[in-house]
């Protein structure tokens, strides 16, 4: 672990660390907090700069210029200038209304800002001239790898809070330690929304190893996690490997854990847990692709395509094997060579059966039948189906 004195050169380092500490001297009552300290500590590098503020905020944001976008009633603002963005935090000190509420917010000292936080390792000030302020134990729990909430009400208080502690403890590779985890097991989700509870696992879908972070959850309190919910599918590594970079990887993993679900719980969950509708029908659609038996039986490109067709992405890289290979890598990216507008001006009226012909050339130039317009042209105004002319 990094000294305080070592952390504070190792932030001077980061392009965006140095632009804090030119634009601040160490009196201004500016600190780094929560986990970019624990990160620079820890030798980690950093995922943005946390700053919490003795003082104005607003004249803080100001000092460091660029655009103040963010502001609320918290006294809050995240500033972004020279491809770094801030989250500036007046210090304050936070109660609950009632558990699960979101906080009633006062200004405080920084070491009222420290208690309010998470876990004892987030709860660290580093302050401009390389001095730590920390809350009891913050030092140790980081050297020997311990993730430990602050008091007794902590996940009363905010029940979200087991969540971040799941994520910390699959990035971090920290153990809970045991008192916590006592209240972890105790911690009620459904006094939360289901918005927050949903920003909590999209955060988790954005870990390195979000499996991780589902097991260590379920390890902690197995109702976080809805009924079915596979933490680590077996389908999952394959499938991301396949997914091109058009795809999205944290909904393909959901829609990998989320296999086993009756599609109805799934729709219903989904929805509460604050997905709008198209990621909430492709999770779905994705889920349920997982066994896409026609995928892996076709034996010809045009089956492929007939199979894959229409599906995202993320679902032909579920139902795996080299067809959803093949077709992610190159078959769904070809294209007839004429149009629709090619069929109206030979005649055939405008409708679903455009659409139709247009779809039997593409298959029969997948298979290698037809090439060029001419021949795609004669094969889309060919009549019927045209399924006997196709191989296999
Ligand atoms: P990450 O590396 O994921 O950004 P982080 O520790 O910086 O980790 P943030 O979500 O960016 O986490 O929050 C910044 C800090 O704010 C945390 O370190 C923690 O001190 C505090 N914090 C955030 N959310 C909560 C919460 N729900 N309860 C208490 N403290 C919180
Ligand atoms: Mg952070």
């Amino acid at each position: 672990m990094r000294s305080s004195q070592a952390a504070l050169e190792a932030l001077r380092a980061l392009p965006c660390g140095a632009l804090v500490l030119g634009v601040f001297t160490p009196g201004d009552g500016v600190h780094l907090v929560g986990g970019a300290v624990r990160d620079l500590l820890l030798e980690r590098p950093p995922r943005e700069l946390d700053l919490v503020v003795e003082g104005d905020v607003d004249a803080a944001a100001l000092r460091l210029g660029g655009e103040v976008t963010a502001h609320d009633r918290f006294g809050t603002a995240l500033v972004r200038t020279d491809g770094c963005a801030f989250d500036l935090v007046r210090a304050r000190a936070e109660s609950y209304a009632h558990p699960g509420a979101l906080p009633d917010v006062r200004p405080g000292t920084l070491d009222e800002d420290l208690r309010r936080r998470d876990v004892t390792i987030n709860a660290i000030a580093l302050s401009l001239d390389g001095r730590l302020r920390a809350v009891d134990r913050a030092l140790d729990d980081l050297r020997d790898g311990l993730l430990r909430v602050l008091h007794e009400a902590s996940f009363v208080d905010d029940p979200t809070r087991v969540w971040r502690v799941a994520r910390y403890a699959a990035r971090l590779g920290f153990a809970v330690e045991e008192r916590t985890r006592a209240l972890a097991a105790d911690a009620d989700a459904a006094t939360v929304s289901g918005d927050r509870l949903g920003a909590e696992l999209r955060l988790a879908l954005r870990e390195p190893d979000p499996s991780a972070a589902f097991e260590a959850l379920r390890a902690l309190n197995p109702a976080y996690l809805p009924e079915g919910f596979d933490p680590r599918p077996r389908a999952l590594a394959p499938a991301l490997e396949l997914l091109p970079d058009d795809g999205r990887a944290d909904l393909l993993t959901l829609a990998a854990c989320t296999a086993p679900m009756d599609v109805g719980a799934l729709l219903r969950w989904l929805d509460d847990m604050g997905f709008t509708a198209p990621e909430r029908d492709l999770v779905a659609a994705a889920s349920r692709f997982v066994t896409g038996a026609p995928l892996r039986a076709a034996t010809t490109n045009a089956e492929i395509a007939r199979a894959a067709r229409g599906a995202p992405v993320e679902a032909v890289a579920l139902a795996g094997g080299d067809n959803a290979r093949r077709w992610l890598d190159d078959l769904r990216h070809v294209r007839l060579e004429i149009d629709g507008r090619d069929l109206l001006a030979a005649g055939i009226a405008e409708g679903p059966e455009i659409g139709e012909r247009l779809q039997r050339a593409l298959d029969r130039r997948l298979d290698g039948e037809v090439s060029g317009r001419e021949q795609e042209l004669a094969a889309a105004l060919a009549d019927g189906p045209g399924r006997g002319s196709l191989s296999g």
